[in-house]
């Protein structure tokens, strides 16, 4: 393995914005579009690096900088040489600066406060004050010693108005300043790996404001470009029209990154459609844990991809007929939409899986699918078993990364990685 940081586009898709590009980083390569899971605390809830592995999973977010400075702390960390030995990760990683669960916890002014310097809270243990600043963010993270390092950025909040955008804008591009010119006096981590840092395009719902940030952190000339927010990848309709704002005005020869993105399979084939590359989301083993599991089928649509659901064949079907005679009678019905959403996923805990034999997702190659029956998951999470979780999850990333490699495929046609 080579000590550097390197990103090429592989191959450019004629019909929309998606792209193929490798990523070299000092622990392996990672071929985009890629889903990162969430590793936040140090470890991926419900699922080993074996199984990450064995999803196809080639780069993970690990470890928040906020989450590590509480637990376990920096002192651990660089005694046992930084998150990839902790937690037996040897790809590529990614970690986050903070600055978003900062965002969170300062909604409770008693244990989180920030100001024009960071964010200032409480140790959730010891009540000792700790301070997130650019300069002590980029500090963590080189212990921590992730391959790719974030920009210490605020948040923008989605209720806060043209105000509260324009205010987090002039903070980010202050911190962005401060966090590069930390990590210039050496790019490399606590353990001499070399790190890319990128910056977080803030800017709220405004597309001036965006564009204005897009184009200063262009200028800051990072190694990656990221797109951050409250509502990137909670709100789709809005992420995508974002990113179309932003995206031209991103360098073609660098990384892309919406963050949070991947509530569903689909927002990952939205987002590459118009330029992402990479992209995060807690969601896949969030669903799991709470029994919902992906199941469609990836289908070509005109030149590019859908997720489409198949699930719940006769009870939705009949499901779904009262709903329709329900909104006839009533124009304010609404669960029409829910039901939708819930198609492309199956609810385990329903009865109507109890005696089902087949597997979760019809085609799925996931460890799950190939070992495991609907009836026995239905069985594992009623009894509220820790296997269901694990082999939850592992189906639920493994349909990201599928998702990703149909992606990969099609931009790549007939030539060859
Ligand atoms: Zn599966």
């Amino acid at each position: 393995l080579q000590n550097i940081f390197k990103t090429e586009v592989i191959k450019k898709y004629p019909h929309n914005a998606a792209r193929v590009a490798k990523i070299t980083t000092p622990h392996g390569t990672v071929v985009t579009p890629a889903f990162m899971p969430v590793g936040t605390r140090a470890f991926v809830n419900q699922m080993s690096v074996d199984d990450l592995r064995a999803t196809g999973s080639q780069i993970i977010l690990g470890g928040n900088t906020y989450h590590m400075l509480c637990y376990p702390g920096m002192d651990v960390l660089r005694s046992v040489g930084g998150m990839h030995k902790f937690m037996n990760w040897s790809g590529a990683m990614l970690t986050d600066s903070g600055g978003y669960q900062v965002f969170s916890l300062s909604q409770d002014c008693k244990i989180c406060r920030i100001d024009s310097d960071g964010a200032h809270f409480k140790h959730p243990d010891s009540g000792q004050i700790i301070h997130l600043t650019p300069r002590s963010s980029i500090e963590a993270q080189k212990i921590i010693g992730a391959d790719i390092i974030m920009a210490f950025d605020e948040c923008t909040p989605e209720s806060g108005g043209r105000a509260a955008a324009l205010a987090a804008l002039e903070r980010t591009h202050r911190w962005l300043l401060e966090s590069k010119a930390h990590h210039e006096k050496n790019v490399h981590s606590a353990y001499g790996y070399r790190q890319a840092l990128f910056g977080i395009i803030q800017g709220g719902s405004f597309r001036d404001l965006r564009e204005q940030s897009a184009k200063f952190i262009v200028e800051a000339d990072l190694d990656g470009y990221a797109v951050g927010g409250e509502v990137i990848g909670y709100a789709m309709p809005q992420t995508c029209e974002i990113v179309d704002w932003v995206k031209p005005l991103l360098p073609e020869n660098k990384i892309c990154y919406t963050m949070g993105v991947g509530l569903e399979p689909q927002d990952l084939i939205d987002v590459v459609a118009r330029g992402a590359d990479i992209f995060d989301c807690v969601a896949p083993t969030r669903n799991a844990r709470h029994g919902a599991l992906y199941c469609g089928k990836i289908i070509e649509d005109g030149h590019w991809l859908r997720f489409v659901g198949i699930e719940e064949e006769h009870a939705v079907v009949k499901e779904e007929r009262a709903v329709e005679d329900e909104s006839l009678t009533s124009p304010h019905a609404t669960p029409k939409n829910q039901k939708k959403q819930e198609k492309n996923r199956l609810l385990i805990k329903k009865s109507l899986y109890a005696k089902d034999e087949r597997p979760i997702m019809p085609d799925c190659l996931c460890y799950t699918c190939k070992n495991y029956t609907r009836a026995y998951l239905h069985y594992l999470f009623k009894r509220d078993a820790a296997l269901y979780n694990n082999l939850a999850s592992i189906h639920n990333v493994y349909v990201m990364q599928e998702v990703c490699r149909r992606m990969q495929m099609l931009i790549i046609g007939d030539s060859h990685l």
